[in-house]
């Protein structure tokens, strides 16, 4: 069967890595979390002195973006992609408040966007590939055959991550992960450079009221549309 590319977005906490996931190994696609590849530039800006605090050094991350470099493998215990930077894996520090709090203003930087985008390209060339952001249906894949933009309340969204940070034995507030989310959904709809918003062609989902069964159910079928086939 002919692969196709499949182009998730929608706002932070909305599941859609946890349906893309999902996706990705019932058809037997590659899954990439573009979110993750952000998140480590973040991270490796956090443990390279390019914050002072809240402030960022643009000029300095700019000299050394060459230096870093980010990879997935599979985990052969939870059989997910886990993120390397520059040979380490991350997984695990790249999903802290911290890392939270600080990303999306190094994914508003054009040549940290720039970088992600062409190395993104370059992981779907072969298509069969499920890849989830902000941007993958607007600019990483416009010509994806298949694109949906998830959503969800914000409250909704915030009680999920605080489940799952809880359900990691992570110490957090429901109000900071509320104020969090929305922060960085403003931050992520008013950036200059590909913000954060549905592509003409992508299908909608509001999954708010919806069980990850359903969501599963719901994906399927549109994958099926779109592949005309009744796998
Ligand atoms: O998906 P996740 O919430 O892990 O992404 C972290 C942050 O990375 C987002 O809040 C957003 O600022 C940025 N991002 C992006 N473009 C993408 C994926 C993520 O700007 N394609």
């Amino acid at each position: 069967m002919k692969k196709i590319t499949i182009a998730i977005d929608g706002f932070s906490s909305s599941g859609k890595s946890t349906m893309a996931k999902d996706l990705a190994k019932e058809i037997g696609y590659i899954y990439i979390d573009s979110g993750a590849m952000y998140r480590a530039v973040t991270l490796y800006s956090i443990e390279h002195g390019i914050f002072d605090g809240e402030q960022m050094n643009a000029e300095e991350l700019k000299k050394q973006m060459n230096n870093i470099h980010i990879s997935f493998q599979v985990n052969a215990q939870t059989q997910r992609p886990d993120t390397y930077l520059n040979g380490v894996n991350v997984e695990g520090r790249i999903r802290s408040m911290e890392v939270s709090a600080k990303v999306s203003p190094i994914a508003t930087l054009d040549f940290v966007r720039e970088a992600m985008v062409a190395q993104q390209q370059e992981m779907g060339k072969a298509k069969g590939i499920v890849m989830d952001g902000r941007d993958i249906g607007t600019t990483v894949f416009p010509d994806a055959e298949l694109k949906i933009f998830v959503t969800a309340s914000p409250e909704t969204r915030a009680q999920r991550r605080f489940d799952e940070l809880t359900a990691k034995g992570q110490q957090v507030s429901y109000e900071e992960i509320l104020a969090n989310v929305k922060e960085r959904d403003h931050i992520d709809q008013s950036r200059d450079v590909s913000p954060l918003r549905k592509a003409d062609d992508a299908i909608e989902l509001d999954n708010s009221h919806m069980s990850i069964a359903e969501q599963k159910e719901w994906l399927m079928q549109a994958f099926r549309r779109a592949t005309n086939t009744s796998l």
